[in-house]
């Protein structure tokens, strides 16, 4: 498949205007320009994008939300947080093709009507908010962003914002509270950010992949886009690769290549020759699959079917020797540690479950353990505020239902099976 989102980035200076524009960029823009702005939410709600930050929402959707009024502010906030470990495919594009983006959010701006834009990014991105503002400048300069846009009367500005390196700023009201310059924190929905966002105005909240999606859809059209993988989850995705492979990374398929393909042949197997575990398929949240589900496509829908999910296609790949409980603690350690503290089944329970897969996972487990964990769970799961509960539940459970005897030989034998 051809390259989109990834095509740039090897370019020597990939990240300088001149090489963008030499590549053909700005071309979307231009054209876009020339539409009417409901013609560009119809070609995207066509194409069947849907949002690659992990709840796969459709795109063009959520922009068709956004009030007509064209008296009233309307923002858009491009979430670049990418917090979800296994996660660094957005940084790819943020460090090395910063035009993409930045064109993607100029199209979508002029789609929904908004005149002011922002692209929050997580606090320990520092060389890519400068990459970014870098880029932003270059776009001032040449006249994609500023007033009237190439002449065509639309006003865009643009900013960036640099977070504090929490978690939950990845949730999207949480984003908007930190992007107003308070704690971040999840907001009750509804209203949902298209009707009350950023300052309480309609605001459209997208993910950097989703977004870099934009020029090549408006450039080479919808029919063309939603041919690119399964039907109902169509288009070009980012996988990125961690764990043991022989060669770790990203890599842009067509969205529904199957796990086993993403490993054995573009990763190049497993490290050292080792057997094949688990895999977590998008991010600590998603639960993990086993060698006999490996077939599955990497999308929405299939992923899904097993109880799984796609996420952020951030996926860990595990072999033989790596020790479940050891990774479920791991993990949960995380989400305690990321819980915003605002609700008290999330933030209780993500700490009960840790304390009591410490004890497990360093032989001091008691008889009984493994069930505290399922009530722990039930406990959590529906109860929460936000999603960050449920997905610490997510990922436990997914974990227990393959490997609940580790867990059990764990309490049993105060050690591992395993290694
Ligand atoms: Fe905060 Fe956790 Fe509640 Fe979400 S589920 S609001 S992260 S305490």
């Amino acid at each position: 498949m051809e390259k989109i989102l990834l095509k740039n980035i090897h370019k020597e200076d990939s990240f300088k205007i001149e090489t963008y524009l030499a590549g053909g960029g700005y071309v979307a823009l231009k054209k876009a320009l020339k539409e009417r702005p409901d013609d560009i939410i119809q070609l995207v709600q066509d194409s069947n994008l849907r949002g690659r930050g992990g709840a796969g929402f459709p795109a063009g959707l959520k922009w068709s939300f956004i009030p007509k009024d064209p008296t009233m502010q309307k923002y858009l906030a491009c979430n670049a947080d990418e917090g979800e470990p296994g996660t660094f495919k957005d940084r790819a594009i943020i460090d090395n093709d910063p035009h993409l983006l930045i064109e993607g959010m100029i199209i979508t701006s002029f789609a929904i009507g908004a005149s002011s834009s922002y692209i929050y990014i997580r606090g320990e991105f520092e060389f890519g908010a400068s990459r970014l503002e870098e880029a932003i400048a270059e776009a001032y300069e040449k006249g994609y962003l500023g007033d009237n846009i190439l002449g065509t009367g639309f006003n865009l500005d643009m900013a960036v914002h640099r977070g504090a390196g929490a978690y939950i700023c990845g949730e999207e009201t949480a984003l908007l509270d930190s992007l107003e310059g308070r704690r971040g924190q999840p907001r009750i929905k509804p209203p949902f950010p298209a009707i009350a966002g950023l300052y309480g105005k309609p605001t459209v909240i997208n993910n950097v992949e989703t977004l870099s999606c934009i020029p090549a859809i408006v450039e080479k059209g919808a029919k063309w886009f939603a041919a690119i993988g399964p039907e109902k989850s169509p288009g070009p995705k980012i996988f990125g690769v961690s764990g043991h492979v022989e060669r770790p990374g990203l890599y842009e398929l067509p969205m529904g290549t199957s796990a086993r393909e993403i490993i054995f042949e573009h990763s190049g197997g497993m490290l050292g020759g080792k057997k094949f575990k688990a895999l977590i398929p998008g991010g600590v949240t998603a639960p993990m699959l086993v060698e006999e589900e490996l077939d599955t496509g990497m999308d929405f829908d299939s992923l899904a079917a097993l109880g799984s999910m796609l996420g952020s296609g951030g996926m860990i790949v595990m072999d033989e020797t790596t020790c479940m409980v050891r990774v479920s603690w791991i993990i949960n350690k995380f989400f305690s540690h990321e819980s915003c503290g605002k609700c008290t089944p999330c933030r209780e329970g993500t700490t009960w479950l840790t304390k009591v897969l410490y004890r497990i996972e360093h032989g001091e487990g008691n008889a009984g353990d493994v069930e505290l964990l399922d009530r722990i769970c039930g406990n959590i799961f529906g109860r929460t505020f936000c999603p960050l509960g449920d997905g610490a539940v997510m990922a436990l459970r997914g974990c227990m239902k393959h490997f609940r005897d580790e867990f059990v030989y764990h309490v049993e034998h105060k050690r591992c099976k395993v290694c």
